[in-house]
C-alpha cells in the first residue's frame, strides 16, 4: 500500500524530521522498503542509495545474515537492563571491538548513539584528570569544521560557526578551538601546520582535558580529508603536553576511509575512541566508547569510585547481536578491496563534475566521494531531481557527497555518479 496523501499530510503537520521546520516542512520521499543498495519508494520506483543512511548501512539493506541475527536474538530477549546483569551479545561485541581497534583500547563502554558516545568520551577525560588531582583540566580542545553530535557537550566541540549550533553559543561550555589542518590528505605536511595546536597546548594545557577530533576525515562539518602526518604530530604533542586524545571515528570507523579505522592511516592509537553509525550495519542505534586500561583504572580510583554514566538501554542485546554479525560480515569479506574499488570508481566517475561552472572541487577517499560547489544548493530544488534521476543523494550546504554501501556494484556506482554529474550539470543551465 502506498503511503496516502492523508498520511503524508499528517507527517507534515506533526512530525519533526532531522533539522526540519514546522511551518515550512520539507517535502518527504515516502519509502516502502529497502534491499541491497536500493531504496524502494511507496510508488514502486527504486533509487540507488548513495548515502548508506548516513554512513551506516555498509552491507546494504535487508541483509539475510543481519536479519537472521536480529530474529535469533529477539526470540531470546530484545532487551534487559545492563546494571548488574550481563549477556553474551555484549561480551562478544566488546571482545571483537577490543581485538579490531587500535592497540591499547581495551575498556569498552556501550552507549546508545553517537552523540552519547561523544559525551561519554569527554566525561571520561574529565574524570581521568579529576582522579589525577588536576580538576582544572576540564576543557576540550577541538578543530574548526568538526562535527561531534547534537547534544550539549557534543555541540560545544562542533565548529562554533558552521557547526549548526551557533544559536546555542551562549549556553554551551566554552571550549578551545584551532583551525583544521591545512595539509590535505596525500600532501607532505606543510611547515607550521601544527603550530596552532602546539601553541594552544603550551598556553592552556593545564586547562585542557583532551583534544577531540575526527581523524583524517572531517564529516558533517565540511567533508574534508587531511594529512595523517598531521594526526601523528598531534598525537606526539598531546603526549608532550599531557592532554588526552579523543578520536571520534563515528563516521570513519569500520573501513569507510580505506583503513579499518582512520587512526590507522597514521599508525596511532588515541586514548579514547568513539564508534557508532556503521557499528550495527545500519540496523539500529548503538555506539561504543573505548579507552585504555590505565584511564579506566585511574577513573575508578578517583573520588566517585566509578565512571558516572549509565543509559537505560545500555548494551541493548538486540543491537549487540546485530553488531556482532555486521562485524563478522565485515571481517569475512575483503572490505579493503571493496572500498579501494569504490574509491577508484568515485574518483573516475565524479571527475567530469570538476569541469562544471558551479563546482569548486571533486575529491574521494575510501568509500567517500565529495563534489563541493561554489554556492549552497537548495535542497527543495535538487532533491526531486536526484529522485527523478533514480538515486538517493542528500546534499548539505555546498556539499554533494556520497558514501555508498560497500557492496555497491561498479554498474550501480556508474549510475550513481552519472546521475550526480547530470543533475549538477542541469543546474548550471
Ligand atoms: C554522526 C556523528 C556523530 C553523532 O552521532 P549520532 O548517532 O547522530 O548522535 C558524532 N560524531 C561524528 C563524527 C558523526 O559523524
Amino acid at each position: 500500500m502506498p503511503i496516502s496523501e492523508q498520511q503524508l499530510a499528517f507527517d507534515q503537520q506533526h512530525i519533526w524530521h532531522p533539522y526540519s521546520s514546522m511551518i515550512n516542512p520539507p517535502p518527504m520521499t515516502p519509502v516502502d522498503s529497502a534491499s541491497g543498495v536500493r531504496i524502494r519508494l511507496s510508488d514502486g520506483r527504486e533509487l540507488i542509495d548513495g548515502m548508506a543512511s548516513w554512513w551506516s548501512a555498509i552491507h546494504g539493506y535487508n541483509h539475510p545474515r543481519l536479519n537472521a541475527a536480529a530474529h535469533g536474538q529477539i526470540d531470546k530477549m530484545a532487551h534487559v537492563m545492563f546494571g548488574g546483569i550481563t549477556h553474551e551479545p555484549a561480551i562478544e561485541l566488546a571482545k571483537k571491538l577490543v581485538a579490531m581497534t587500535p592497540e591499547g583500547l581495551d575498556r569498552v563502554f556501550l552507549a546508545d548513539s553517537g552523540s552519547v558516545s561523544a559525551e561519554v568520551s569527554m566525561k571520561m577525560a574529565i574524570q581521568y584528570w579529576h582522579a589525577r588531582g588536576k580538576p582544572g583540566k576540564h576543557k576540550m580542545l577541538a578543530l574548526r569544521n568538526g562535527y561531534h553530535g547534537d547534544t550539549f557537550g557534543a555541540m560545544s566541540v562542533c565548529d562554533p560557526v558552521t557547526g549548526m549550533h551557533e544559536l546555542f553559543s551562549g549556553v554551551l561550555a566554552q571550549q578551545f578551538f584551532i583551525p583544521r589542518p591545512e595539509t590535505r590528505f596525500g600532501e607532505a605536511l606543510r611547515d607550521g601546520d601544527l603550530d596552532a595546536l602546539e601553541q594552544t597546548l603550551a598556553e592552556h594545557g593545564d586547562e585542557i582535558a583532551a583534544l577531540i577530533l575526527e581523524p583524517v576525515v572531517q564529516g558533517a562539518g565540511g567533508m574534508y580529508f587531511y594529512s595523517p602526518e598531521w594526526l601523528k604530530g598531534a598525537r606526539t604533542l598531546c603526549d608532550r603536553y599531557e592532554v588526552l586524545m579523543i578520536a571520534d571515528e563515528i563516521a570513519t570507523g569500520f573501513g569507510r576511509s580505506g583503513e579499518l579505522f582512520a587512526c590507522n592511516h597514521a599508525g596511532i592509537s588515541p586514548d579514547i575512541l568513539c564508534l557508532g553509525k556503521a557499528l550495527t550495519g545500519g540496523y539500529m542505534t548503538l555506539a561504543a566508547t573505548l579507552t585504555t586500561a590505565h584511564i579506566g583504572e585511574t577513573i575508578s580510583k578517583g573520588g566517585a569510585g566509578c565512571f558516572m554514566h549509565g543509559p537505560t538501554f545500555m548494551g541493548n542485546p538486540l543491537a549487540c547481536a546485530v553488531a556482532n554479525e555486521s562485524l563478522a560480515l565485515l571481517q569475512e569479506q575483503d572490505w579493503q578491496s571493496q572500498v579501494r574499488r569504490i574509491e577508484q570508481q568515485l574518483k573516475e566517475k565524479l571527475t567530469p563534475a570538476a569541469k562544471l561552472n558551479n563546482v569548486a572541487d571533486v575529491r574521494a577517499l575510501g568509500a567517500i566521494g565529495v563534489v563541493e560547489l561554489h554556492e549552497p544548493v537548495s535542497l527543495a530544488e535538487i532533491q526531486p531531481r536526484f529522485v527523478e534521476a533514480g538515486v538517493w543523494v542528500r546534499p548539505f550546504g555546498k556539499l554533494v557527497y556520497v558514501m555508498p554501501p560497500y557492496v555497491m556494484s561498479d554498474e550501480d556506482l556508474t549510475s550513481l555518479c552519472g546521475a550526480i554529474v547530470k543533475v549538477l550539470s542541469d543546474l548550471c543551465e
